[in-house]
């Protein structure tokens, strides 16, 4: 891929898309050379806006999706590294700015009162279920979108300090199960014990376990982290309660949502 990244010596940095030859600093007129090798404390000190100008670049990386691995080199990282060190790193750098980059996605249950086109080619119809995403205003179908909240929903894990240390099994998008109903989901609620990094998706609401053997759930609904919750309390007041307080979940609010404050990421996982 290729990425101009120009630093001058009076301070001032570029980013590029394209390759030119014969550059001029816009604030000193010193010529620029262009940077091939850079080093991470050469980014770190790049723009926000130039950091959101790299994360467009780095979405057209080409990686395996078995494995999650880059298979072409990406600024300082080599290909085979897995593509959410690569999401950590830009998390890391933009705080709560970063969830804008990947796209506030949120699941329409009546979908849009227009037909759309997803980026894939299939057509869809007004009043079908699908995904919006606000940053970008894109509308998405039920696949494509799923496949990118759950991106979202492995950084949002691998961002938690508990779930980023799951390694038996280790935490990827295996560790998605998708339930049909609420009662699905409370069945598995109620077995319990599930390993660490279990996941359970339901509608736009996904529930990732935080303790092995336990039962407590990071629960996201949508692009937000929101709360963590027991089960077992929930259930002892039966399952009709469960069931309401799962519909209680779906329509709570979570445009204010700030989110749990994790910026400390442990990546075991992943290395
Ligand atoms: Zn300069
Ligand atoms: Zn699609």
């Amino acid at each position: 891929m290729n990425i101009g990244l120009y630093f001058c010596e009076c301070g001032e940095s570029y980013v590029s898309d394209f390759l030119y030859k014969e550059v001029h600093c816009l604030a000193c007129q010193s010529v620029l050379v262009i940077e091939t090798n850079p080093t991470r404390r050469q980014l770190s000190m790049l723009s926000k806006d130039q950091l959101k100008q790299l994360w467009n670049l780095f979405e057209k990386v080409a990686f395996d999706p078995s494995t999650e691995e880059i298979t072409e080199r990406f600024l300082v990282w080599l290909p085979s590294t897995n593509r959410f060190i690569i999401w950590l790193w830009f998390g890391k750098l933009l705080k709560r700015d970063f969830i804008e980059l990947p796209g506030k996605l949120v699941w329409k249950t009546n979908g849009c009162v227009t037909d759309f086109v997803c980026e894939c080619g299939r057509n869809i119809p007004a009043g079908q279920s699908c995904y919006i995403n606000r940053t970008k205003e894109k509308v998405l179908c039920a696949d494509c979108g799923q496949r990118k909240m759950i991106d979202l929903w492995l950084y949002l894990g691998y961002e938690n300090p508990w779930i980023s240390q799951a390694n038996d099994p280790f935490f990827t998008r295996k560790s998605f199960h998708l339930c049909e109903t609420a009662e699905e989901l409370i069945e598995f609620f109620h077995r319990g014990n599930w390993c660490l990094g279990q996941a359970y998706i339901y509608k736009n609401l996904v529930f990732i376990n935080q303790v092995n053997g336990g039962d407590e759930y990071l629960t996201i609904k949508d692009y937000s982290p929101f709360e963590s919750i027991t089960f077992q309390a929930v259930l002892r007041r039966g399952n009709d309660y469960g069931v309401a307080y799962i519909k209680s979940l779906l329509e709570h609010e979570i445009e204010k949502e700030s989110g749990p404050d994790n910026h400390n990421p442990i990546i075991q996982a992943l290395v």
